[in-house]
This record gives C-alpha cells, sequence and structure tokens, in this order.
C-alpha cells in the first residue's frame, strides 16, 4: 500500500524552494503520521512548499495536514485527487477547528492529534470502512510516541532539519491561539531518555525544541536541561517571557547550550495583553528580563500582536520604540488573527466583525477583521511598515554593534538572521 502525505502550500512557481529557505522547516507533523504508520505501508512525504504535487503518483491513500492559511488549497488538492478516485484524509489545526467544512473534500477527518487513532484509519481504509471523523478519547501519552520519521524528507532542501518535540499542550489560553484546544490545557512531557536518544541520532550540533513553551513545565526543564548540559548542543526554543525570573533555571539553560529564544510578548500595552488573556506578562519588566537573557549569552526574537480592540493608531510608533528600547535581536510584528476554533474567532463572529472567510488570508499578515479604532487597511499598512522600519540596514546595524560582550560570537548568526528577514520582507511585500 502506498501512502502520500502532503503539506500543501501556496508557493510561486519561481521562487518555489527558495521561499524563505532559512525559515522554511520541512512538515513534522507529518513526519510524527509517517511514525505512527504500520510498518508494511509505502509512505511519501510531499511539501509543496518546495515541490510540485504530483496527482499521477501511485498513492492508494493520500493524508493532507491542513493549516487554515493552507486550507482552500488543501482542498483543492483533496478533490482533484478524489476526482481520480483515490481516497483522501484531513488532519491538522484547521480540520480540527471545523471538521463539517473538511469532510466535504474528505473521505474522512482526524480531529486532533493523530497518534492513537492513525492506525486504525488505516486498518479501517484497508477493509474499506472508513469512518467520517476519528478523533483520540484522551490525548496520546507521549511516551508511547516514536520518534519522526526524517528519513522521508527531502533534507538537501532544508537548511534545518534536526527539531526536535519535548512537551505538548498549554495550561494558558491565550484568546488567538488553538494550542490549548488541539493539545489539551495541561504540558504532557517526553521521557527525557526519548528525548536524548533523538537527540543523540540526529548527530547535530544544532537542535530546536518546536515545543510551545520549553520551560513550562519547570521540573521537567530543569530534569532535560541537566541531561542537555552533557550532548554538547547548541540549542534555541520558544519560552515564555516569565522564565527570565527563575535566574537558576535560565543559567542551567544557557549551560546546557541555550543560544536563542523566541518569546510571544504579545504586545507593549497591559491591556492589550490582559484582552489577550496574557495579562501575567508584564510589559513594564521586559527590558531587564531581556537583559537578563542577553547576559546568559540568548538572543531574543520578540513577537508581537497587533489590532487589538484598545489599540489606535499610536500602537505602531509605540511598539517600535518599544522593540528597539527593550534591545530585541530580532523582532516579529503579526496582524491579530481570528483562527477557526479560538476564543477570539467566536467573539468577533457573534460581533459580526469578521471582514473574510477567506481562509487563504488567514496568515497574520492580512486583516480579516474589523479592529474598532482603525480600519482594517490601515491595520495592514502600518504593520507591514512597522516590519519594514525595525529591519531597515542602518537599525540592524546599530543593533548589532551595540551587542557588548555578545558581540564576538553573535554577531554573524544575527546579522545572517536579521538579513534573512530583511530578504523575506522585500519578497512578501514586493519592494
Ligand atoms: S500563545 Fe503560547 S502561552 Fe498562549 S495559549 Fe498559545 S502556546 Fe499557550
Amino acid at each position: 500500500m502506498n501512502l502520500l502525505l502532503i503539506a500543501p502550500a501556496v508557493v510561486d512557481e519561481k521562487r518555489r524552494g527558495m521561499q524563505g529557505k532559512a525559515f522554511q522547516l520541512p512538515p513534522f507533523s507529518l513526519a510524527a503520521v509517517a511514525s505512527a504508520t504500520p510498518e508494511h505501508v509505502k509512505i511519501k512525504i510531499l511539501d509543496e512548499a518546495i515541490e510540485p504535487i504530483d496527482y499521477n503518483f501511485p498513492a492508494d491513500l493520500v493524508g493532507i495536514t491542513v493549516l487554515t492559511r493552507f486550507a482552500p488549497r488543501a482542498y483543492e488538492i483533496a478533490d482533484n485527487f478524489r476526482q481520480r478516485g483515490i481516497k483522501v484524509i484531513l488532519g491538522g489545526l484547521h480540520p480540527s477547528a471545523l471538521p463539517e467544512e473538511a469532510i466535504q473534500h474528505a473521505d474522512a477527518v482526524v480531529i486532533g492529534e493523530a497518534e492513537g487513532v492513525w492506525e486504525t484509519v488505516i486498518k479501517d481504509f484497508e477493509q474499506n470502512s472508513l469512518k467520517k471523523f476519528y478523533k483520540n478519547k484522551d490525548f496520546p501519552d507521549l511516551a508511547r510516541i516514536k520518534s519522526p520519521r526524517r528519513d522521508l524528507f527531502n533534507k538537501s532542501k532544508y537548511l534545518f532539519t534536526a527539531m526536535v518535540q519535548t512537551t505538548r499542550g498549554c495550561p494558558f489560553n491565550c484568546n488567538f491561539c488553538s494550542v490549548t484546544k488541539f493539545f489539551g490545557g495541561r504540558f504532557r512531557t517526553r521521557p527525557i531518555e526519548c528525548v536524548i536518544k533523538e537527540i543523540r541520532s540526529l548527530k547535530s550540533k544544532f537542535i530546536g525544541f518546536s515545543d510551545d513553551n520549553i520551560f513550562g513545565n519547570r521540573i521537567y526543564a530543569r530534569k532535560l536541561f541537566n541531561a542537555l548540559k552533557y550532548e554538547g548542543v547548541i540549542w534555541m526554543a520558544q519560552a515564555s517571557i516569565n522564565i527570565a525570573d527563575d535566574r537558576e533555571l535560565l543559567h542551567l539553560a544557557a549551560r546546557s547550550g541555550c543560544k536563542g529564544l523566541f518569546i510571544g510578548l504579545e504586545s507593549v500595552d497591559s491591556e492589550s495583553l490582559i484582552q489577550m488573556h496574557k495579562g501575567f506578562q508584564k510589559p513594564e519588566r521586559f527590558k531587564d528580563s531581556i537583559a537578563r537573557l542577553h547576559d546568559e549569552g540568548i538572543g531574543v526574537l520578540g513577537a508581537f500582536v497587533l489590532g487589538n480592540d484598545n489599540e489606535d493608531v499610536s500602537i505602531f510608533k509605540k511598539t517600535l520604540e518599544f522593540a528597539k528600547k527593550i534591545k530585541l535581536d530580532l523582532a516579529q510584528f503579526s496582524i491579530l488573527t481570528p483562527y477557526p476554533g479560538t476564543s477570539l474567532f467566536n467573539r468577533l463572529l457573534k460581533e459580526n466583525r469578521i471582514l473574510s472567510f477567506d481562509w487563504s488570508k488567514y496568515d497574520a499578515g492580512n486583516a480579516v477583521f474589523k479592529p474598532l479604532k482603525m480600519t482594517a487597511e490601515k491595520l495592514k499598512e502600518e504593520v507591514d511598515k512597522l516590519w519594514r522600519e525595525f529591519y531597515r540596514f542602518d537599525e540592524i546595524l546599530y543593533r548589532l554593534l551595540t551587542l557588548g560582550k555578545r558581540l564576538p560570537v553573535q554577531i554573524l548568526p544575527l546579522l545572517l538572521l536579521n538579513m534573512s528577514f530583511r530578504k523575506e520582507i522585500a519578497a512578501t511585500q514586493n519592494l
């Protein structure tokens, strides 16, 4: 049996495989599905960001992972395969939030995490008895999941494939985020020995952790870092800014190889943070917290979300000045996006403020809802400008030359990352 697993993408044909190569990660969710597939099944992973869809591939079954922004494309691909008589399964964040929409384009929909039900899906397909919907009764136990099948990636097309997952789930419930609904409201952890075994098997000096918050469960994080410090790797991850308050754990993270963190700061404005259900973060403390991370030799990418109800046009200048003042090494500016399944989506829908249900615009770069204190057009225009201003060449130069004691070691990687962002901005904003 041949199983074709597809990660859809919308790609300008001239730029396929080049589009943000520095940021292009392989589809790990499909590699996880592949590792949960019975051994007798032959699997191909097709990432449309790097290769076109081959509708003549001799697939018996097609599985497609669907993020909201690629949903229209995923449905197009699914419809095409089904017209050829090939059965299609859809899964991922978008079908999990809107299974009744997804089933219009599929023979079955997997709701939530695939491990635990995927084996049944394959068995039912082989017995010609597919059901419409599959859903785990409980969240899968991470001690039972296997390492993702990275051997199925076309490694030459990606700069980085050494992403490792240690936890799933998040106890917070930020209004714009799908993580808690999809992965559950508590951290599930993988046994440390499985994580270390996987890291050793990668034979890579650089590791990225794909967890939503590597410090989320501090007892587990401490054990993980204590084990990691003997592995001689350099690692990066996502984290909450509050980790800066736990100096001992932060120091341990740095000693175990942490060199960069992606941190969802979300806003300079306390009221916005409360609206996002992230009022536990205090913007007035961000500068000191980031200085502590820098003192440990850890670079910081701070992410902001703009377009909250209390924000007027003054928020953009405030955010830019703030990002510079707190000395971020890199920054990301997203437009608040009401992804289906989130509490933000439900509220804006009730208030009749959703302007577009064209899911391809749900990419955090388009304003798909009506903000309260500005127009959607103004929101997009100003967020685009924020990107350009933060990554102006003179700003990059200033950031790099004021790295202080981090300068000798970090100037080159930060220069490359800043320039990669500049290149991506030029491409996406057609500059
Ligand atoms: S944004 Fe981060 S902290 Fe908030 S719910 Fe999502 S994963 Fe958790």
